[in-house]
């Protein structure tokens, strides 16, 4: 047998499944607005959700020195066993639950936690409800491993909080995940403790499990966080989700975590030995040091996001076609802009193209938010002014 070597260009054949997942648009705003600013146009910053501070200086030190100690080699697959040990304490104390080392896999960032969840524990064809309008990647996973996707609307009329009766009707014997995300991204609404009941109660005794997106826990302006897993009954069906990335400004950090019961937990550690081996060491060194040290940073931005969020928001609402709640928690503001006659889209793009405001349409969180954009707060005062007298500007040309 003669061997040739390849001389023609093949075509790149992808799995079907890739044609299944989705993204998160917020990074492709943020790309077109960085090509915008390569030609010399000025853009203010509201698309992507981040804070804008630093992380503190605490938890820097702390990365560093364990660089220089060596911490730079493998760890275990489910995180250093100090920093689960830390974690396991801040949630119990935060939930009033009990919770031990065992019950946390530490993971990079928030996101693995959505993929592992869904991977452990969703067959194909089984459902997961969802929020909608909603964070982009957990209708994309849930589309991309086969499951089918459940959305139930997430209401203006309700102050964006999920509303447990729609819940209800959607569940059918076919249910396996029920996702909530509280403060919730893009909306900023909050569940209070009676909807997190009656979704407990909803449940009832059906093998249903509870992916609880908590990342903006800490994010809070008004109401209570109280989570599902403190519900009796419901801690064995929860999956908490949390992590680093919004509560210490350290996103690119790529730190978060999942608490579950401990014979799920292995499980999702073995995901981990098979997709990243570990979490970076270093980094987890520095989470301690975010559990442990001083909480002033985290405060102080904490404070700062509600000053933007009541500025922003007060402003918006004087402009016409816009109409905008007030947001419980995390940093997004979700105004109303069905009276500027614009769809969501060609608004958005039109704001970044002309106004020079780069803000997400509503429909980068699903078909619900068609109707809405949203704005990110976590900009400075000052840049968030710029973009409020932007668009103000913009309407009265155009509308
Ligand atoms: N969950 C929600 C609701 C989010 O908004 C985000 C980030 O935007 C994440 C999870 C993921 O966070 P991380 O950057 O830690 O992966």
């Amino acid at each position: 047998m003669s061997l040739s070597m390849p001389t023609t260009q093949t075509e790149l054949r992808l799995a079907k499944r890739m044609s299944r997942l989705g993204t998160e648009t917020a990074f492709e705003v943020l790309v077109r607005a960085r090509a915008l600013e390569a030609q010399g146009k000025h853009i203010v910053h509201l698309e992507i959700g981040e804070p804008d501070f630093n992380t503190p200086a605490n938890i820097i030190e702390a990365g560093v020195e364990a660089l220089h100690q060596g911490h730079t080699h493998y760890g275990p697959s489910a995180g250093l066993p100090e920093l689960r040990q830390a974690i396991a304490e801040d949630v119990a104390k935060s939930r009033g639950i009990e919770v031990k080392a065992d019950e946390v896999v530490v993971v990079p960032g928030g996101k693995p936690i959505i993929f592992f969840t869904i991977l452990a524990l969703v067959e194909e064809g089984d459902e997961v409800i969802y929020p909608n309008p909603g964070f982009p990647i957990y209708e994309s996973l849930i589309n991309f491993l086969g499951a089918k996707a459940v959305p139930v609307h997430v209401r203006e009329d309700r102050d964006f909080r999920l509303d447990v009766n729609e819940v209800k009707d959607l569940i059918t014997a076919r249910t396996k995940l029920i996702i909530i995300n509280s403060p919730h991204n893009p909306t900023g609404g909050v569940m209070t403790r009676q909807d997190i009941e009656d979704l407990a109660t909803a449940i009832g005794d059906r093998d249903i499990m509870v992916l609880s997106d908590e990342i903006y826990g800490r994010l809070l302006f008004e109401g209570e966080h109280y989570s599902i897993a403190a519900v009796p009954g419901m801690k064995d069906r929860t999956i908490i989700l949390d992590g680093f990335s919004k509560t210490y400004a350290m996103t690119g950090w790529r730190m978060g975590y999942g608490v579950m019961r401990p014979d799920l937990a292995t499980h999702i550690a073995r995901l981990m030995t098979n997709s990243n081996s570990c979490t970076a060491t270093f980094t987890q060194r520095a989470g301690i040091e975010a559990i442990r040290g001083d909480q002033g940073e985290a405060v102080r931005m904490n404070e700062e996001f509600r000053k933007r969020r009541d500025m922003f928001v007060k402003g918006i609402n004087q402009i016409k076609g816009f109409s905008c709640r007030l947001p419980h928690g995390a940093f997004y503001t979700f105004p109303n802009i069905k009276q500027t006659g614009w769809q969501s889209k060609k608004l958005a793009d039109a704001l970044l193209d002309q106004a020079g405001v780069a803000g997400l349409s509503g429909t980068a969180f699903g078909a619900f938010g068609e109707g809405y954009l949203r704005f990110s707060v976590a900009n400075s005062i000052e840049n968030l002014n710029l973009a409020l007298d932007r668009i103000d500007q913009w309407t009265k040309k155009n509308l």
